[in-house]
């Protein structure tokens, strides 16, 4: 590190709190697939903050609409009525087909939304005995790092040393249909089955074809609701709006956070008809934040953008061909690369470090990066590969150049 990146790294060294390992990099500007560093140095992302930017770095659609809003009205907090939220309520509802939506901020947020929702179904709408309500979810699931998050978590990571935990939640295997029958055929108090319909964070875990269709089919014969968290997935990253429309599943409950906002501003939300939302009554959930009119005019735009620019039809057509090219590699790589998998642009590659001492995941993005791509690794040997969906075409070629050269440098 050199300059202003030293100097930087120096006071989040002393300041900061631990709970991160970035990457070396200090990124000072982003415009579409393509970033800068402090000390003007330009990279392709390849992350997207996690697939918050799918509509790119500071779309100008959506830095408009939030430039617009901030001048005018931020915040009026739901102790009052704004002149925005109904129509982000209504737009939200017929963009996605839900009768009801309830705004939140951050994605984790809407996962404890759609848990305290599923609860008061069941117990309100079900029948199940006061405090019995049970919800499932999938090993290997990931959805943020409050304690509820944790507690139905199986990542050693992320939950050791956090006890005690959330009671009544259960975990059963991911892409595993039959495990999830017997669990509901064995006890009547489940409420919900929370599933991603790719595992993101595990690193871009693929299920088996039908694997969603067979989880809608069980949650309904057994009056569970299904909970999709599409916060990852969503919003065109798998090559459709949802990465549920590959199967035409609908979750009774959808959801969303990161790219609903492009990367602008934290807006997260929860969709689901009114037999469910209505349950929770004033005074039973909220955010001051939740629906401000900042976010609600952002998420507008940022839903805009990906219909208007047909970003998941792009997200298929680029994902196929960086598959393809992936693939390619792996043969080429003897062994390293042992896996390649992925839908739309959302994907990952594994590699053995055992085959390369010292080309582990983390060496091959320390070297992406020297290179002018931007990558993180997940559980050591997982590089997942999520660029912006507004990537051109041009850009794709030049990112699959970096990527073979910088494998053939191993
Ligand atoms: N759900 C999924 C599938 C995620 O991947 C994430 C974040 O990575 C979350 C929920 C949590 O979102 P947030 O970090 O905005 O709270």
């Amino acid at each position: 590190l050199h300059g202003e990146a030293e100097r930087l790294m120096r006071l989040e060294t002393q300041y900061g709190a631990t709970n991160y390992a970035p990457l070396p990099v200090f990124i000072a500007s982003g415009k579409g697939s393509k970033v800068h560093d402090v000390n003007g140095k330009e990279y392709y992302d390849f992350l997207s903050a996690y697939s918050a930017l799918n509509q790119g770095h500071c779309h100008p659609r959506i830095v408009d609409a939030l430039v617009e809003q901030a001048q005018r009205l931020t915040l009026t907090s739901r102790a009052f009525h704004n002149n925005v939220l109904g129509e982000f309520e209504e737009y939200a509802c017929h963009y996605f087909g839900y009768e009801r939506v309830l705004p939140m901020n951050t994605g984790v947020e809407g996962g404890e939304t759609a848990v305290k929702l599923a609860r008061r179904w069941a117990y309100d709408v079900k029948g199940v005995p006061d405090d019995s309500a049970r919800v499932v979810f999938a090993a290997g699931n990931f959805w943020g790092r409050t304690l509820a998050a944790v507690s139905s978590s199986t990542d050693p990571e992320s939950r050791g040393g956090f006890g005690p935990f959330m009671p009544a939640f259960d975990v059963i295997p991911y892409d595993d249909p039959e495990a999830l029958e017997r669990k509901l055929a064995s006890d009547p108090n489940v409420a919900a089955f929370m599933v991603e319909p790719i595992q993101g964070e595990a690193g871009v875990v693929v299920p088996r074809d039908g694997y969603m269709r067979r989880v809608r089919d069980i949650c309904s014969r057994y009056r569970v609701l299904l909970i999709a968290d599409e916060v990852q997935t969503g919003l065109g990253r798998t090559g459709k709006l949802l990465c549920c429309d590959h199967e035409n599943v609908r979750p009774d409950i959808l959801v969303l956070g990161k790219a609903l906002s492009g990367g602008m501003y934290p807006v997260s939300a929860v969709l689901c008809d009114s037999e469910v939302m209505l349950n929770i009554k004033p005074g039973q959930h909220g955010s001051t934040y939740g629906g401000n009119p900042l976010g609600c005019r952002v998420a507008m735009a940022a839903l805009q953008v990906l219909r208007d620019e047909q970003l998941a039809e792009r997200a298929a057509v680029l994902g196929e061909r960086f598959r393809r090219a992936l693939r390619e590699m792996q043969r080429e790589s003897r062994g390293w690369i042992t896996n390649v998998r992925g839908r739309g642009l959302l994907n990952a590659i594994s590699i053995s470090s055992a085959q390369r001492p010292g080309a582990d995941a983390h060496q091959l993005c320390v070297r992406l990066m020297e290179n002018g791509m931007l990558c993180k690794p997940t559980h050591g040997d997982r590089i997942r590969f999520a660029p912006p969906l507004v990537m051109t075409d041009a850009e794709m070629d030049e990112c699959l150049d970096i990527l073979r050269t910088t494998l053939q440098s191993f």
